[in-house]
């Protein structure tokens, strides 16, 4: 792979906490840390979990084929997740494994198996290292350890909970979110008596596992259960260090997740973990926020096998991930029939144009300006990631393979060869979209090609009156599968 120009890279990063949009420079020349949060799997995946985990994708992708290397950390949640964000409820997979009764982790392996099995639909890269909040109870236990150590924890009756309020005398708390904590306490109903925390806004590092909780482990204040935050703070430190380059999520983990994570980090290293926080927004559909309960809610599969009552047709992943590139990862996109499906031509497009590309042929002097458009798509990638102006620029260039292709412009050797790196690199590499179409229709063309041979051999047996022959041509076709239908058109074929 031939890397960018060094004036290609010049990245742009939104960080989330200074709420501007800064260049970035890894910590380490060269290298990329980048911790994800992953999905909670207690369920399937949702379409817009995966429209966060795209957008990282294409992130991920980019810092790659500008030449850094990546280390790319995105854990999977099986522990600790409880049904309310606020450390109430059940923990969402034990809920799950009681009301299928079958194993915790049953659910986590069934539910994981989907994550995957749709993000590899989706031809998104697997994150370098995948690591499981289960997987790591010692690490946590640990780390409580320090923040208790430390003094911004307090043990009650086997559960340990992060002192908000004192951590916020010393340090800053909300930072990230905006939120102030004279709001928080000014805002909350919860009555302190009902609580063994000393204050609303503190949230547990460890709970106490109750007889009935099956997901248990020892530690030192009694058997229980990590605090949700308190994983991504373990994993992203043991994988990545005490301070990293990248931090991103979905927008909806700011608070608490993520300023809990910043808190505990801090509380325990004393250092701020995270140079560039990332948000990807949210994902609404036919102009409604998603939801199960009522009703407006599809499920990857059921998009892609057409299965649903939203979408006209079954929509392919590589359309549905370009439809989502063709907005920008921080503005909310909204799903619907129409504006897919509108999608899917200009998809087709680029795919027809990509394939054209190939059979392109040089000429003395070039119609194109191809150096100032490569300028182009890389600074629209620079600025923040910008894919919608990158795919602009993208269908700028198809128009003129179209032109070139039918011969009504012409290109320089240097020129095309600079046009098909560049279009390669930007639409197989970075947005990961699969060389599918070229082959799926070349398959098709091949066996419509063979299957018109053996129609016209039959057609030339029965003129001979060779009905051995013909008879013998249809009935080998049936057995593989292949139907001929005689009509007044001629013969035609279909599928078994
Ligand atoms: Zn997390």
């Amino acid at each position: 792979m031939t890397l960018p120009k060094s004036e290609h890279r010049k990245l742009s990063i939104y960080n989330s906490l200074t709420k501007e949009k800064e260049l970035f420079t890894p910590l380490v020349p060269e290298f990329v840390g980048m911790y994800v949060c992953g999905p909670t799997v207690y369920n399937y995946v949702h379409l817009g979990n995966c429209r966060t985990f795209l957008s990282f994708d294409l992130i991920y992708r980019y810092l790659k084929h500008l030449g850094y290397k990546v280390r790319y950390v995105r854990n999977i949640t099986d522990a600790g997740h409880l049904e309310n964000d606020a450390d109430s409820g059940e923990d969402r997979i034990a809920k799950k494994a009681r009301i299928e009764a079958i194993e915790p982790m049953e659910v986590v392996q069934r539910y994981t198996v989907d994550f995957h099995e749709i993000m590899s639909a989706f031809n998104a890269l697997p994150p370098d290292i995948e690591p499981t909040a289960t997987g790591h109870i010692i690490e946590q236990i640990q780390i409580i350890e320090k923040i208790l150590g430390a003094g911004y924890a307090y043990e009650k009756n086997g559960s340990v909970y992060f002192d908000v309020i004192k951590f916020n005398e010393d340090q800053q708390y909300g930072k990230l979110s905006g939120r102030k904590i004279e709001d928080m306490i000014a805002n909350t109903r919860e009555l302190a008596a009902q609580s063994e925390k000393k204050n609303p806004q503190d949230f547990a590092l460890w709970k106490k596992a109750e007889p009935q909780h099956i997901m248990r482990w020892p530690s030192p204040w009694g058997d229980g259960f990590p605090g949700w935050h308190l994983e991504c703070t373990a994993m992203s430190t043991k994988y990545l260090g005490e301070t990293f380059d990248i931090h991103g999520g979905g927008m909806d983990l700011k608070f608490p997740h993520h300023e809990c994570e910043i808190a505990q980090a801090e509380a325990c290293n004393k250092t701020t973990p995270v140079r560039y926080w990332m948000h990807a927004n949210m994902l609404t559909l036919n102009g409604k926020k998603m939801a199960k309960s009522t009703g407006n809610n599809i499920l990857p599969r059921e998009l892609f096998s057409g299965n649903n009552a939203i979408m006209s047709q079954p929509i392919r992943p590589a359309v549905a991930k370009f439809f989502m590139y063709q907005a920008h990862y921080r503005s909310i996109l909204d799903f619907s029939d129409q504006a897919i499906l509108a999608s899917e031509k200009g998809y087709q497009r680029l795919m027809e144009a990509m394939n054209k590309l190939e059979s392109i042929e040089d000429s003395d002097s070039s119609d194109y300006a191809i150096g100032p458009w490569v300028d182009s798509c890389y600074a629209a990638m620079n600025d923040d990631f910008n894919s919608p102006i990158l795919i602009a620029q993208l269908f700028e260039a198809a128009k003129w393979i179209n032109n070139l292709s039918e011969g009504g412009a012409k290109i320089t050797l240097d020129d095309l060869v600079l046009l098909r790196t560049t279009m390669c690199g930007l639409v197989y590499d970075v947005l990961g979209l699969p060389k599918e179409m070229e082959g799926q229709n070349n398959g098709q063309q091949q066996l419509d090609a063979a299957v018109n041979l053996l129609i016209d051999l039959r057609n030339q047996a029965r003129a001979n009156k060779d009905f051995a022959t013909s008879d013998a041509i249809r009935d080998r076709l049936q057995e593989a599968g292949i139907q001929l239908k005689d009509g007044k058109e001629g013969t035609s074929f279909s599928l078994r």
